[in-house]
């Protein structure tokens, strides 16, 4: 945002922490910290990158897999689309000029600091989700709702 313009920095947020039911079950993943952060006056820019990737919501799980592709439990791969919608983030995050973003944990899109390890157990492993790694690269500073 240019100087002067007497707006708070924008900062991109995961879409299903403000309420929007777009996780992979339809639902959404409400945070109240965040919730705290809009009362508060940030300027707070939603996306969740597997809707913009062009997946359907509700989806199949999927988890990053130790080569870096994107599977669903039952094999199918489907890094496509989660590339498509990091590139979304970041292409959002330029236009905006975030530095800064405020992502769902463990998630295999927005995961900052940790992931689930691919084989569908729900053993956690640290890594990052692909719009994480991709916003990083981009320069932006990154938390989760839990490090709020
Ligand atoms: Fe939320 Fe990100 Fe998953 Fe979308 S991709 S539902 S924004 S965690």
């Amino acid at each position: 945002m240019p100087e002067g313009s007497g707006l708070p920095p924008a900062i991109v947020v995961s879409a299903c922490l403000l309420g929007v039911r777009c996780n992979h079950l339809g639902q959404a993943s409400r945070s109240e910290a965040v919730e705290a952060m809009r009362a508060g006056g940030a300027r707070l820019v939603p996306i969740c990158p597997e809707v913009a990737g062009g997946l359907p919501t509700p989806r199949p799980a999927a988890e990053v897999q130790a080569d870096g592709s994107v599977c669903t439990a039952d094999g199918a791969d489907v890094s496509v689309f989660y590339g498509r919608g990091a590139a979304a983030a970041v292409a959002l995050a330029r236009a905006v000029g975030a530095t800064e973003a405020v992502l769902k944990a463990r998630s295999p899109s927005c995961g900052c600091h940790e992931i689930y390890d691919g084989t569908f157990s729900r053993r956690r492993v640290p890594g990052e989700g692909v719009t994480a790694r991709a916003l990083r690269e981009a320069g932006l500073a990154m938390r989760s709702e839990e490090d709020l």
